[in-house]
């Protein structure tokens, strides 16, 4: 699905200069990439992260994996190949939202080391911080969590191409940061990223 099918377009460049942008808005771009297993806690750490920033007073979005299949990828399934295609577009929508000075959280398995290096790249070559968050928990402690009962479907033979169960999950070799959560609170968690996004200068003021 990644085939170039466009053909005489030619890029515009706009008037208005991404730091431009970003010092009027008092905002600095970046998208920090939660990965790991179904149940990990990749959404609900985003989303209580999200809620923290935005109070502090950070331009922050999130994307959420089930929420961008109800819209954008609403027709793509769970192949690989269909994996791939999502990742890449959720990708290229968090580099969008990142230029626009938002600090972007994107919470999807993304189970396939290619598929994130993919996005690390349009963002690299785009200028953009990209910051990989790998939530690290155990499978046995996701599979005991099982907040949407999938991994009892997963088991029952229900769901095949479940990730950790019958299809490959790749941690990353080099993330920017590791979540543990088996141990930690959620609060712990967003401290850390808030940490984090500190130490990488993309608060303001
Ligand atoms: P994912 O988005 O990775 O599929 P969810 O966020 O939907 O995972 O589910 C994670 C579950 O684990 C939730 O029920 C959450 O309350 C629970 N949980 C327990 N401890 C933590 C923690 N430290 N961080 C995140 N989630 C946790």
């Amino acid at each position: 699905m990644t085939n170039v099918k466009a053909t005489n377009i030619t890029w515009h460049e706009g008037n208005l200069k991404r730091t431009e942008r970003w010092d009027a808005l008092k905002c600095t771009g970046a998208t920090l990439w939660f990965t790991g297993l179904s149940a990990s806690g990749k959404s609900t750490i985003a989303s209580a992260l999200e809620q923290v920033l935005v109070q502090m007073g950070v331009n922050c979005y999130r994307l959420d994996g089930d929420n961008v299949r109800h819209g954008l990828n609403k027709n793509l399934g769970f192949s690989a190949e269909d994996r791939a295609e999502n990742i890449r577009r959720i990708g290229e929508v968090a580099r969008l939202f990142a230029d626009g000075g938002a600090v972007t959280l994107t919470s999807f398995i993304s189970p396939y080391r290619a598929d994130r290096d993919l996005c690390r790249e349009l963002h690299g070559n785009d200028g953009l911080g990209f910051f990989e968050v790998f939530v690290d928990t155990p499978i046995e402690v996701c599979e005991q969590r099982d907040p949407k009962g999938l991994y009892k479907k997963a088991r029952a033979g229900e769901i095949t191409g479940f990730t950790g169960i019958d299809d490959p999950y790749e941690a990353p070799n080099t993330p920017e940061l590791v979540l543990e959560t088996a141990n930690k609170s959620v609060d712990e968690c967003v401290q850390e990223c808030v940490n984090f996004l500190r130490e990488r200068g993309v608060f303001r003021g």
